[in-house]
Parts: C-alpha cells; structure tokens; sequence
C-alpha cells in the first residue's frame, strides 16, 4: 500500500523530464531518490517527452551526465507513438517528414518510406531544420488532402535563455495557410496511452504521468481517466493551477517530496 492511497493500484510512473527531472541541464534535487523510491516500493518508471528533436541516445546521454543510467526501453519520446501508429495504421504508405536527422533516422530504422514528391502522407515533427522548402511543400500537399499527423502539439520548447518555438507553432502556421489540423500523437492524447498500455503491458489504471506543463503532462491524464502528478518546479506554478481547468490527481512541490507519498 502507498502511503498515499492515490497511488495504491499504480504500476508505471511516466515521468516528463524538462522541469520534471531536471531543469536547464541540471538535475532537480531528489529526482534520482525519487527512482530509488518507486523501485523500493516494488513501481517502475520510464521518461516521456514529447521532443521529436531527440531520439533515445541524446536523452540517455542527457541522463547519464546527470547520474542517471537507464535502458533504451525507458525512454519514449512522441516520435516512436508515432511510428508505431504509421505502421499500424498506415502501413506501406509513404511520408513526407518534417524532421531533422534523428528523426529521419528513427523513421528509416522503422521502415517507413520517406517520399519528398508524392506522399501519402506529411509527418509534422519538431524539425530544428525546417526550411522554407520544406514548409511549401507540406502545406501543398496537407491542402490538396493528404493525410496529416503530427507529433506533439506543444508550442513551446524551454532553453537555457528562454523558449524556442515548437510543432504547436508549426501547426499554427500550417492550420493558417491551409486550413487544416493535424492528427496529433504525444501527450495529451489516447494514442499515447495505448501506445504505453500495450508497451509496458499494463492498464490505464496502472499508469501514472507526471510532469510540469498542465496542456500536455496533466491533460493526457484529465481527458484519458488516468493518473496525474503535477509537479511545480518547470512552467507551472500555484497561481497559474489554481486558475486553470486543467486539474492533477495530485499536486507535489517537486519529486522529491512526491516520493514521500509512496
Ligand atoms: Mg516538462
């Protein structure tokens, strides 16, 4: 049993790592004794992150720099829901990527065709490559119907000094020129968690999200009847929350003192 009984029947912790786990590069104290908890008290936990700029070694490298080690199998980022949805759903279909390298290769590796000229479909992903070629020709394509997925809906990416736009931004300028929205994959939407139930075998029940940005971490809670921890040390603080529709399952200064709830 938990010590707090909102968090008896879970499984899974899907922790958010920017102003989750750590801040600016820098680790937020007590999120490493926040893992060791969840595995003492018989839980497990992976990162999400809806940044479909990285891929899984461009986080571990990330972690490892801050002390923390995990598995491949424990970093999911919006681009492999992605992935698993094209071959799923679309399988033998072509792509018109809107991604950099990574992303690109994360796609290749999977077996999906990348078609610049005649897709079935456009992937928007967060693109720090993004030309003004690229931008022409997805919205030609999304306006004469092409099918149109997205990645994740956020707009903004925190930095060091600041914020750098998003694919919610892009999706703001492609819905102005054509008209159009995009199917979208990472959180807050139900892909994700099925994406996740079948992945880590699981029930919604089991799982459990944690994270700092209310549209994204805390909706895919809210509108999917799962778990949700908001914790206050990245975009979100009190007064903002108390002011917004959006509402955790339970609210914790940082994971640090989340852990005192296990
Ligand atoms: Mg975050």
């Amino acid at each position: 049993m938990a010590k707090n009984p909102v968090f008896d029947k879970i499984k899974y912790f899907i922790i958010d790592m920017d102003g989750t786990f750590y801040l600016d590069g820098n680790i937020i104290d007590g999120s490493l004794d926040f893992l060791k908890k969840v595995k003492s008290t018989g839980k497990d936990f992976c990162f999400f992150t809806n940044n479909s700029s990285n891929n899984v070694e461009v986080c571990k490298a990330k972690l490892h720099n801050m002390g923390c080690d995990v598995d491949d199998s424990q970093i999911v980022i919006s681009s492999h829901v992605t992935i698993d949805y094209l071959n799923k759903n679309c399988k033998g279909q072509s792509v018109f990527l809107l991604g950099n390298e990574r992303l690109t290769n994360d796609f290749l590796d999977a077996g999906i065709e990348l078609d610049s000229e005649n897709p079935d479909i456009v992937v928007l992903g967060f693109d720090t490559t993004l030309t003004y070629e690229k931008i022409h020709k997805a919205c030609n394509f999304i306006a004469n119907g092409k099918r149109y997925i997205a990645t994740h809906p956020d707009f903004n990416c925190p930095t060091a000094d600041g914020f750098m736009p998003d694919t919610g931004s892009m999706m703001a300028m492609f819905k102005a020129s054509t008209g159009k929205d995009p199917e979208v994959m990472g959180k807050p939407n139900a892909t994700t968690v099925e994406y996740l139930e079948r992945k880590l075998g699981c029930t919604k029940d089991e799982l459990c999200f944690i994270g700092d940005r209310l549209e994204t971490d805390i909706a895919i809670g809210m509108k999917n009847g799962v778990t949700s921890v908001l914790v206050l040390t990245g975009v979100t603080d009190t007064e903002l929350y108390n002011n917004s529709d959006i509402k955790a399952s339970f609210v914790a200064e940082s994971l640090k003192s989340l852990s005192e709830e296990l």
